[in-house]
């Protein structure tokens, strides 16, 4: 029997890390496993339906956004997709902005817009008529003295 290179208490060590890592990794697929038993496969957003390996893709939504509440019943959970879910972060991160700069957009909207629209009725109209007019009336002008 060789002797092992790594003394038994750091193989134990390491050992028990590794269980420790999994303990923490199942407990946080837990929620997942469980939204997964109890909720249809199917995102509910976009209604794609998921399964065998693409399941991977269905993710769970907190409503609430709080992944340590967790109630068995699933009412904090909703099952997206990883597209959904992104949109879904995307949107609520957005939102403490969003109202201000709704706001801005209006109140800029008219002033920056109105003068624009102005010269584009006013340009095509009054730009050859008045290359036109002035260039008979030279002639006539000068015809005439
Ligand atoms: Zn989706
Ligand atoms: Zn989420």
């Amino acid at each position: 029997m060789k002797a092992p290179r790594t003394p038994p208490d750091a193989a134990q060590r390491s050992k028990l890390q590794d269980e420790l890592r999994r303990d923490v990794a199942a407990r946080r697929q837990g929620y997942r496993e469980r939204a997964l038993k109890i909720l249809p496969h199917v995102c509910a957003s976009c209604g794609r339906e998921f399964d065998g390996r693409r399941l991977k893709e269905l993710t769970v939504h907190h409503r609430d956004h709080n992944h340590e509440n967790n109630p068995p019943d699933g009412g904090n959970w909703e099952l997206l997709c990883i597209y959904c879910h992104d949109h879904e972060h995307e949107k609520n991160r957005l939102a403490g902005h969003y109202e201000g700069a709704v706001a801005a957009k209006e109140t800029l909207a008219p002033s920056i817009f109105s003068p624009f629209s102005a010269l584009d009725a006013l340009l095509p109209t009054t730009a050859p008529s008045e290359t036109d007019a002035s260039g008979k009336s030279d002639k006539s002008d000068r015809s005439a003295r």
